[in-house]
């Protein structure tokens, strides 16, 4: 029999080819993917107000019909108001729509709406009015509170629009696929467990989550912490951590056939390299790895530490000890400009070694690339610096014994698989910046253990940020001519809208040649994205050698870089940026002992949102306070940006919110494989679709 589910979603009633398509442009493909695209909020509308009835104050929804309708202008230029004047049999409201103008396409005279929102008194206090309403027209012939209606008269779902689907056509859509949908569905969650934890069925929480019972609980529902919702986040966190514990188990059956040792000569040769006193954390982090390397089990370990904590060495302590029992590293990173000033770093600090370092990049040229190669594949060389350069075809290790991928976000899991298949149960260190609450980051990332830098180095000073407005322009240069005078350099950030590569590319160099104009007997240098990757390492160089004393850049210096010197960094359209991205810039100053200042430009005009992003980063420098503010602004959705994170994709669960369920799947998927419980079928049913999504189990 083949699965109710797996059916392709032209198939269900009004969707057609057509809408098939433009559905499976947006990832949606079998009923299934459809289904479990959960409402992203609930609309009662079981109980329309009659407009008479209204509190000022109070949210609620209304129906009636459009009486006018129109766009008008403002005083302030460039603002536009959409208005509506809705009547139903008792009474008018007004709807205002701030900067919509496209509504005068969805509204029409004598249409039926709903309009759910908080009840306000219009200015002159004579009447009422609802401001940015959630709006739905009716169709014609459908009573607004009949019960027959999926729209209307029931608690609504509503669903976030994707391309030209709306959230009505989702509605409709989501309907007839349930109605197609036999009474009993194969259930992935085993009984027992089912039982214990009182969790509705499958078809019963699928229905649930889109078309609830009437009377539900709406407050609950939006909570997402109703019982069919709550059944199926569980089932898919479930899955998730099955596959997490099958994947444990199989590294934990695996034992290393190289043996790493830590003896007086291995300490001796740390000592030489070790530049300063390594903060307690540091100390703490490298006694977790360097344990785990002398393990026999491979390490699969995640350092976490904010920009400037300090990682870098702890790392290439990892590698020395490593190197010294005869086993090559590898250390990737996420772009050109960060391998290069990683390799620079390393190779300086190992200078006195007599270990052999090596850049390997895809922009390097074809010959010095082969010569790299034979010099990897040789032994020659016992550290490579790269990018995704390393995990091409052609790249043969002797002895790959340790992979450290720096900044994890940008890699997914399975990259990191890829580069550690390059050795036989090689040890894995992955560092981030990324600041992620210990008990998230427990659960998330499940199959790694995490040591955490949170104290910065001692002597740092800690960085002013000023907010200006564009028109303080001038002082800002004032304030960056006496830095200079005082021998200090800095830089000049310019977004990068990601759009127009191109048109960001000459603000930039019209920037630079404006400070060259303005910063006479100065160096000005430039680098960006489009330039070619030897000219741009030649100006970083430049830098940080001290040639350089003002750095125009477009966000390319995101992270990483690394010039104790630097003392300011002038953020252009600083409300462009978003809370994560000013704090890693933030965080290329104060790396020396210098009184260190970070100036955000601001637009005169900028968005509430903007605004409360430069408060944040103003008034903290915490990087795990930014994250949990950020999340605050953005919601949780939002976190971990895209699929980039390396976190796990999920459709409908989310890390932040729904944590505890998390913890609870975690606990349920150890003891259900370690009792014994899976058979092979059911195993196949939970991890359906999982391991081509995470290479969840094909990882080893
Ligand atoms: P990140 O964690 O952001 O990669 P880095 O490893 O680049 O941070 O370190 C930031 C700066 O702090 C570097 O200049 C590094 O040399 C310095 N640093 C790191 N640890 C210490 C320490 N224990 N004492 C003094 N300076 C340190
Ligand atoms: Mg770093």
């Amino acid at each position: 029999m083949t699965d109710p589910l797996s059916t392709p979603l032209q198939f269900i009633k009004g969707v057609g080819p057509r809408r098939g398509a433009a559905l499976a442009d947006t990832g949606l493909h079998v009923l299934e993917d459809l289904l479990l695209r959960l409402p992203s909020r609930y609309e009662d509308r079981q109980r329309l107000q009659l407009i008479t009835d209204l509190k000022i104050g109070e949210a609620t929804s209304i129906a009636g019909k459009v009486l006018s309708c129109g766009l008008r202008s403002t005083r302030r230029r460039g603002f536009q108001v959409f208005e509506a004047l809705i009547e139903d049999s008792s009474g008018q409201i007004r709807a205002v729509f701030l900067n919509q103008p496209f509504l005068s396409r969805v509204f029409k005279v004598h249409q039926q709406m709903v309009l759910y929102g908080k009840v306000e008194a219009t200015r002159s206090g004579s009447g009422l009015q609802f401001t940015n309403p959630k709006y739905e027209g009716i169709p014609e012939g459908v009573r607004a509170n009949s019960d027959k209606s999926i729209h209307t008269g029931r608690i609504v779902p509503i669903y976030e629009r994707v391309g030209t689907i709306t959230s009505k056509m989702f509605r409709r859509i989501i309907h007839a696929g349930i109605q197609q949908l036999p009474d009993q569905l194969s259930d992935p969650i085993p009984a027992g467990i089912r039982e214990r934890l009182a969790l509705p069925g499958r078809r019963e929480a699928l229905e649930g989550v889109h078309f609830p019972e009437p009377e539900s609980d709406i407050e609950e529902l939006n909570a997402f912490l109703s019982r069919a919702q709550r059944r199926l986040i569980f089932e898919e966190f479930f899955a998730f951590q099955v596959g997490l514990v099958l994947r444990r188990l199989k590294t934990e059956h695996t034992i290393k056939t190289r043996r790493i040792k830590v003896d007086d000569r291995v300490r001796h040769s740390v000592l030489q390299v070790l530049p300063f006193r390594l903060t307690d954390d540091q100390k703490k982090a490298l006694k977790e790895i360097v344990r785990d390397l002398e393990g026999v089990r491979p390490m699969n370990r995640l350092l976490q530490g904010d920009v400037g904590s300090g990682k870098t060495i702890v790392a290439l302590i990892a590698a020395l000890v490593a190197m010294e029992n005869n086993v090559q590293v590898a250390l990737m990173s996420p772009t050109e400009v960060l391998a290069e000033q990683h390799f620079f770093n390393l190779k300086q600090l190992l200078s006195e070694s007599r270990f052999e370092t090596a850049l390997l990049t895809g922009a390097m040229g074809a010959q010095d690339r082969r010569r790299t190669w034979e010099l990897i594949a040789s032994g020659g060389i016992q550290l490579v610096v790269g990018t995704h350069a390393l995990m091409e075809e052609a790249v043969d290790f002797k002895n790959l014994g340790l992979v450290v991928i720096d900044e994890q976000h940008r890699f997914g899991v399975l990259q990191r698989a890829r580069l550690r298949s390059k050795g036989t149960k090689v040890d894995v260190l992955v560092m981030t910046a990324t600041p992620i609450p210990r008990t998230l980051a427990l659960t998330a990332y499940g199959d790694l253990d995490i040591s955490v830098i949170r104290e910065l180095p001692p002597g740092r000073v800690p960085i002013t940020t000023h907010v200006k407005d564009q028109s303080q322009r001038q002082e800002v240069y004032a304030f960056i001519a006496s830095e200079l005078a005082q021998g200090r350099q800095g830089y000049v950030v310019c977004p990068l809208v990601e759009e127009s590569e191109k048109v960001d590319v000459r603000a930039a160099i019209e920037m630079a040649s404006d400070l060259e104009r303005i910063f006479t007997g100065y160096n000005i240098g430039l680098v960006h994205g489009r330039m070619a990757s030897d000219e741009r390492e030649q100006t970083m160089k430049g830098f940080t050698e001290g040639a350089i004393d003002l750095l125009v850049a477009t966000t390319i210096i995101e992270v990483g870089v690394d010039v104790p010197n630097a003392s300011f960094i002038v953020v252009e359209h600083a409300d462009r940026f978003g809370l994560a991205q000013l704090h890693q810039l933030r965080g290329r100053v104060g790396r020396g002992s210098y009184l260190s200042h970070c100036i955000l430009l601001r637009q005169h005009r900028v968005t509430e949102m903007a605004q409360a992003r430069l408060d944040v980063i103003a008034a903290t420098s915490d990087g795990f306070e930014i994250a949990e503010r950020d999340l605050g602004l953005r919601g949780p959705g939002d976190f971990f940006g895209t699929r980039q994170s390396g976190m796990p994709i999920l459709r409908v669960g989310d890390l932040m919110r729904d944590h505890r369920l998390m913890e609870e799947a975690r606990q349920t998927a150890l003891t259900w494989v370690e009792t014994g419980g899976p058979s092979k079928d059911k195993l196949e049913l939970v991890l359906r679709g999982w391991s081509d999504r995470f290479g969840l189990v094909a990882v080893g």
